[in-house]
């Protein structure tokens, strides 16, 4: 999973990519508009953070000209506290959730969780696959209860995976998806770590679509719709 944080105050920008690395998550940031909005609208984000002061461009037109060009990357708008007229505008604008400032940053980190697992059609904060569990708000991963440990990367890759679970996912798209806009981009070694994430789970929810990518799969459920085929 991959965000994109656009505030202009260093304090709260830092405190933002600092939250969300620390949840495991890809991050990229500016504190310009104009930035913020090309960087928007080339980039593949899961969710997207955005300030409404901002220098370059304000925040709802960058919103407005993302919605008009086709962004549909879920958007949580970072509003002035008792301000609802702003609120009102952004939501208008095509924002999907919003916090007023001052907030905590539990309330970012689930409001984000929530935007990103509604946008792939999960309605809980876990999700399954036969014997693994994925908790996105502890970032515990389990099989068959047993804790597994992951860093960062390989939770993020298996995170993204499962969010899209019974869709093939290529190899770019992970790409795109895990890696932040400076890092040096290699889709091999996105190989290595499905290896690596398949031995540490130690379970067959991984497959590789030859040719295409990667599909995590419940192995229950397709043993079953190959016995139901044949
Ligand atoms: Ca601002």
């Amino acid at each position: 999973m991959k965000i994109l944080v656009i505030e202009d105050e260093p304090a709260i920008n830092r405190q933002l990519v600092d939250a969300f690395k620390e949840a495991n998550y890809a991050v990229d940031s500016t504190g310009d508009g104009e930035e913020g909005e090309y960087m928007g609208e080339t980039g593949s984000y899961d969710a997207i953070i955005l300030d409404l002061g901002l220098p370059g461009k304000d925040g709802i037109s960058v919103l407005k000209s993302w919605r008009a060009g086709g962004v549909t990357t879920p958007v949580l708008i970072l509003t002035a506290r008792g301000v609802w007229s702003e609120r009102v505008e952004g939501i208008d604008a095509g924002a999907d959730d919003y916090v007023a400032k001052p907030y905590q940053i539990e309330e970012v980190l689930a409001r984000i969780r929530a935007l990103v697992r509604r946008a792939a059609g999960h309605v809980s904060s876990e999700i399954t696959c036969g014997p693994l569990r994925l908790d996105t708000k502890s970032t515990r991963v389990t099989v068959e209860g047993n804790p597994v440990k992951l860093t960062s990367l390989e939770y993020r890759l298996l995170s993204y995976l499962l969010h899209h679970m019974g869709r093939v996912v290529s190899r770019s798209e992970l790409v795109e998806h895990l890696y932040e806009q400076d890092f040096d981009r290699d889709s091999n070694t996105i190989e290595v770590f499905i290896g690596r994430l398949r031995k540490k789970l130690g379970v067959d929810v991984i497959k590789t679509v030859r040719g295409l990518g990667y599909c995590a799969e419940d192995p229950a459920q397709v043993d079953g719709k190959a016995a139901a085929d044949s």
